[in-house]
């Protein structure tokens, strides 16, 4: 049975005076069936995984460095994330892909060196509109997962999330059968490559505009395990009925 996990990505948003979100947010959710998981910005981690300690909660990084230490300026290593109380990182998410240059390669050498270090890796890939409309969204998370998701990785710190990129801020979220398309392609081929035991444990997030009164739908779907979710989640009270909403599911 895999149990559900909803993520929170804060990206570059939140300072200590957010904190509170975080706290509202725990006290709310003390005795959830999902795993809840907060990937505040870097600055914050500590803080939050602090104040937060033995409550429903966990946190996450939203990046790390391919190498463990060492000359790379401004960087941070997965050691270090795991040393703030990190015990998840999101890697290659499409907004890091964009902007950093990174590649499959990139996320998988990445990934490598989170897992070296203890932590669970939550790894992003989706689609741009122009792919999805030129029917190569499968060929595209095929390479992504190919490529981005190292050979030595367990059901239990793999978690792979399906982003369509036109989705992602934009308020525009695929229908059912689309995302049940993608979720269940990524299930055959995670079997394919790593058998069915680890591949029926790993947990598939959808990610891209969940909200509130779109969660209950979503959730609904067959192979996906939770949200990987941006804007809804820097407010306890726009994260809290997601939240719910996949307790209920
Ligand atoms: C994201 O950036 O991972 C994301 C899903 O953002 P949003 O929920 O705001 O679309």
């Amino acid at each position: 049975m895999r149990r559900k996990l909803a993520a929170g990505n804060w990206k570059m948003n939140g300072t200590s005076a957010d904190l509170a979100q975080i706290e509202a947010l725990a006290t709310a959710h003390t005795g959830a069936l999902s795993e809840i998981l907060i990937a505040p910005p870097t600055t914050l981690l500590h803080r939050a995984a602090d104040i937060a300690k033995n409550g429903p909660i966990t946190f996450g990084a939203q990046d790390c460095h391919k190498r463990e230490s060492g000359a790379h300026t401004g960087d941070v290593s997965a050691a270090m994330l795991l040393d703030a109380g990190a015990t998840y990182v999101i890697l290659g998410h499409s907004e890091r892909r964009a902007d950093h240059d990174e590649h499959d390669e990139d996320v998988r050498a990445k990934a490598r060196a989170a897992l070296a270090a203890g932590l669970r890796v939550i790894i992003c890939m989706g689609e741009e509109l122009e792919e999805r409309e030129a029917d190569n969204t499968l060929d595209i998370i095929g390479g992504q997962l190919a490529g981005s998701i190292p050979d030595d990785v367990s059901g239990e710190n793999l978690v792979v999330a399906y982003e369509p990129i036109w989705a992602i801020g934009t308020g525009k979220v695929p229908s059912v059968a689309q995302i049940s398309e993608v979720h269940n392609f990524i299930r055959a081929r995670l079997e394919q490559r790593f058998g069915p035991k680890i591949a029926r444990a790993i947990r598939l997030l959808y990610g891209g505009s969940v909200k509130p009164t779109n969660a209950a739908e979503i959730f609904a779907i067959a192979n996906v395990d939770g949200a990987l979710v941006g804007g809804a989640s820097l407010k306890a009270d726009d994260f809290s009925p997601i939240i719910n909403a996949l307790d209920a599911s």
